[in-house]
């Protein structure tokens, strides 16, 4: 078994009028994120991350913006996509580590339901899905609240090929 390690990083602005969705979960908040997708931030960074692990190219790659095909569509059924990419190279998700770097709205209290919705879809208990949150104490774009940040970093355990003869 190789383990393979990936690390992943998106940024959206918030705008009115679109729902807050992180890590599948709608959090209630007067903005959501601007984003052709339901710009799951949290998503798209283990998203990322998954696809850096196995050297797959990356979101922009696979789920272009201007396919209208992924217009509104929900990004944990993407990270589902990016789970069987990885499972046909012959592996698994093993763990992720996600930062969320944002202002507000305060995320502590959406961990649990975050977590658990990243496990179900990565197939790995919720003990490996490690999600923290912090704020970028007032300073620059994120700070003024223009929008959030996240950054990942994942594991993916793949098969060894046998070895020729
Ligand atoms: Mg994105």
């Amino acid at each position: 078994m190789d383990v393979r390690v990936g690390i992943g990083f998106d940024a959206h602005r918030f705008a009115a009028g679109r729902l807050l969705v992180l890590g599948g979960v709608t959090i209630p908040h007067p903005r959501g994120l601007q984003g052709h997708s339901d710009a799951d931030v949290l998503c798209h960074a283990v998203m990322d991350a998954l696809l850096g692990a196995i050297g797959d190219g990356d979101i922009g790659r696979h789920f272009p913006d201007t396919e209208a095909r992924w217009k509104g569509a929900r990004s944990l059924d993407l990270l589902r996509e990016v789970v069987r990419r990885v499972a046909r190279c012959g592996g698994s998700p093993g763990n992720v580590d996600v930062t969320v770097l944002a202002e507000v709205p305060r995320l502590a209290p959406h961990v649990p339901a975050m977590r658990k919705n990243l496990a179900e879809v990565l197939g790995i208990p919720a003990a490996r899905v490690s999600l923290k949150a912090t704020t970028v104490e007032r300073m620059g774009a994120i700070g003024r609240r223009e929008g959030m940040a996240a950054m990942a970093v994942a594991t993916v355990r793949v098969r060894r090929r046998r070895t020729r003869p």
